[in-house]
């Protein structure tokens, strides 16, 4: 019998299944909390068909407390300080001790690095922002849509070109799309650069063939909300109707307070073990910076905070019982990219080979749609 405690930082992707996957492996004896502010737990990939309106605020979040796992106590409480030294969480008053933390607190969308992002567009990095953004597209008959990427590193290199595609189908069905430009203004050079040259021009090929303007390495520095106007670094001034934002991402104070960091802000741990300089604290998923030899950091994605998760949650048991090897993440990876009309594209690779990522694309086509959305439905028969 060993009566110890895991404790889990985050409810989100990574949260939820090193969460899980720890009640599986340990015994009853040992607790597991997981620890969630929000309350909810959102499959955040299907908020891009929520803002294009295939699916509804209630299908892509659940309550945390419905976990499928029995035996996992959820706290819905914000962590506001942890002590990596001791395995002490703080949450304002109260405090917890563990024997094994799993940081899974992701990364902070920070709008209000911009002024007037918050006022003028719709963030639909946030179930709201996706909601919000569907009714402004739904009464849009004439103008303009820009998607606007307002920094670097943010979560999903994929997601802000699958929004654009995803616009174009939907105005496209309702029969305006011929009197509305569509444009991606982005902060990076390029789209998913970190998969290589072919990926990369492979998705710039697929937004151009939408009729999709594309400008890259433009950074936003204000929007005037009032007269729907982007001004950027460069000088430029743009026009907008309705804008869709990917905010800046900010790792969480929290996790800098408490000394986890490297330099970047991000929270540093071994690529493989995925822990941290403190023994049995361990980091997964958006929260962590991972630089790969071809010195770009590993993309922020549910994919692999999934892999880190189950790779701690293999390592705890291992340690806890004296059995069983330790987990290893691979740095594997695949992504989908939607494009509209029930047709998607698909990218797989090793994002740890050296000297930079082997990544595939593969042919467009129904059946990577399908896939995606059998993805999701497995999700929540999974989890919840
Ligand atoms: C529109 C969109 C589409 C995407 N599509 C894909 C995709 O197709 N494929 C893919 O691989 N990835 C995709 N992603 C990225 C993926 O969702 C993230 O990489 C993934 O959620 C990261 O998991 P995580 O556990 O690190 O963080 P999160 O899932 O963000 O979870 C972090 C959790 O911590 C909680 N939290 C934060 N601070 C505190 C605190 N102080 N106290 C308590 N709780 C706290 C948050 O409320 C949150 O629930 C997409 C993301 C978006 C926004």
């Amino acid at each position: 019998m060993s009566d110890k405690t895991a404790i889990v930082l985050g409810g989100g992707v990574g949260g939820v299944v090193a969460a899980s996957h720890l009640r599986r492996l340990l015994p009853q004896e040992d607790r597991i909390v997981v620890i969630e502010r929000s309350g909810r737990h959102v499959f955040w990939p299907s908020l891009l068909w929520l803002m294009t309106g295939t699916r509804k605020v209630q299908d892509v979040q659940r309550d945390i407390a419905a976990l499928k796992q029995p035996g996992i106590d959820v706290l819905k409480r914000e962590v506001t300080r942890i002590d990596p030294g001791t395995c002490t969480v703080y949450m304002g008053d109260e405090s917890l001790q563990g024997d094994a933390l799993v940081v899974a607190l992701g990364a902070q969308l920070a709008p209000d690095r911009i002024p007037g992002l918050s006022e003028g567009g719709h963030n639909f990095y946030t179930v709201e922002g996706a909601a919000h953004l569907y009714e402004d597209l739904q009464a849009l008959r004439e103008g303009r849509v820009v998607v606007l990427i307002a920094g670097v590193p943010f979560k999903c290199p994929a997601a802000p070109y699958e929004a654009a595609m995803l616009i174009d189908h939907l105005l496209r069905k309702r029969g305006v799309r011929d009197r509305v430009e569509l444009e991606v203004w982005a902060a990076e050079p390029a789209p998913m650069g970190v998969a290589g040259p072919v990926v990369s021009q492979g998705v710039t090929n697929l937004v151009a063939e939408h009729a999709i303007g594309y400008h890259p390495s433009r950074q936003i520095s204000k929007v005037d909300a009032a007269k729907g106007r982007l001004h950027f670094e460069s000088g430029e001034e743009v026009p907008f109707d309705v804008l869709a934002v990917v905010p800046p991402h900010v790792p969480p104070a929290v996790a800098q307070e408490a000394g986890l960091t490297a330099p970047g802000g991000w929270v540093e741990i071994d690529r493989e073990s995925c822990e941290t300089r403190f023994e049995n604290v361990f980091a997964i998923g958006d929260v962590t910076g991972v630089m790969l030899a071809m010195g770009k950091p590993l993309p922020k994605a549910g994919v692999f905070a999934h892999a880190q998760a189950e790779a701690v949650a293999k390592t705890i048991a291992a340690r806890w019982s004296g059995k069983g090897e330790e987990g290893r993440f691979s740095g594997n990876g695949e992504c989908f990219i939607e494009m509209g009309s029930g047709v998607a594209g698909f990218a797989r690779g090793n994002f740890y080979a050296e000297p930079a990522p082997e990544v595939k694309m593969f042919r467009t086509g129904r059946h990577w749609h399908v896939a995606k959305v059998a993805f999701e439905k497995n999700w929540w028969r999974s989890w919840f």
